[in-house]
């Protein structure tokens, strides 16, 4: 038994103890989990998108 409890890891989502080779400690969590990783994603590309979009008016303004 305390072995068990040693060998864990929390939820990133809810925070509740889970398996330690699991990422989310159910299907709800998961998907919370997956959204967030998607939304993480989509705003690093915004952000470089956004970035290579003013080196470059940088650029032309220089011209
Ligand atoms: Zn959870």
């Amino acid at each position: 038994m305390a072995e068990r409890l040693a060998q864990h890891k929390h939820c990133p989502t809810c925070g509740l103890a889970m398996g330690p080779k699991r990422e989310a400690c159910g299907d709800a969590c998961a998907a919370t989990l997956a959204e967030k990783l998607r939304k993480r994603r989509l705003l690093m590309f915004v952000w470089i998108s956004a970035s290579v979009i003013m080196i470059a008016a940088a650029i032309v303004a220089m011209k």
